[in-house]
């Protein structure tokens, strides 16, 4: 399996892409705007046709690049049903598959950091991809989108830390340059989720954040409800 983790620096955000060594497909996972460019080349160089591109949730930081990724390389887009994303082909809903070659994603429905939260899970290989339901030492905020921190520590414990302690956990950012996590880490030292830390306690310590307004949500939340298409 072809695998690549790319980065845009403005926002941190990580796009992920996996290709099919045999058949030469591929799917990339969120996607920005900014980089189609990149992201195209990258897929031309390695000799894959892009199938799919899925998207973690309905971004407030950043556009999504799957719509012009789908008009470029006739990809189809996939973002939970949650989302209410007009014209998204893959309305996907927690055990739905995604294949790409012989290799499938697992998707996993984790809400709390918003309503349409998906985790995929590539069980062949031991990975995980969390988006913002789970970061390295940390995890997204829930005060916004229909985030509920309960909601939200329900969905890591069940669906992402009950996964074999060895599995990779693939963030959708990271603010400190780490790339990469396991199970067995974050069970053990995620400061809010880890720990034996109880839901109380986690509820209480998000209520308790004072967070900045996002800076592109007024933007960026009705693109991304149009596949990233409307700027
Ligand atoms: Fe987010």
């Amino acid at each position: 399996m072809i695998f690549r983790q790319l980065y845009d620096r403005e926002t941190c955000t990580y796009t992920y892409l996996f290709g099919c060594a045999d058949r030469r497909e591929a799917v990339l996972i969120d996607p920005v705007l900014e980089h189609v460019a990149r992201d195209v080349s990258l897929l031309e160089e390695l000799g894959l046709t892009l199938v799919a591109t899925l998207e973690t949730h309905v971004h407030a930081d950043h556009i999504t690049g799957g719509g012009l990724l789908r008009a470029q390389t006739g990809s189809k887009y996939g973002v939970s049903a949650a989302g209410d994303v007009v014209g998204a082909e893959l309305q996907l809903v927690d055990g739905d598959v995604v294949s790409f070659g012989d290799h499938k994603l697992e998707v996993r429905a984790t809400p709390g950091h918003t309503s349409t939260c998906l985790s995929y899970y590539l069980s062949d290989a031991g990975m995980i991809f969390t988006g913002d339901a789970l970061f390295i030492r940390g995890c997204g905020r829930t005060d916004f989108q229909e985030g509920d921190a309960g909601m939200l520590y329900r969905s890591v414990h069940e669906q992402i830390l009950s996964l074999p302690e060895d599995t990779l956990i693939y963030p959708g950012h990271d603010y400190k340059g780490r790339t990469v996590s396991t199970v067995a880490e974050e069970r053990a030292f995620n400061p809010r989720l880890g720990g034996g830390r109880s839901e109380e306690d986690f509820t209480a310590l998000m209520d308790a954040l004072k967070l900045d307004h996002p800076k592109k949500i007024d933007v960026a939340v009705p693109a991304n409800q149009l596949c990233g298409e409307s700027v």
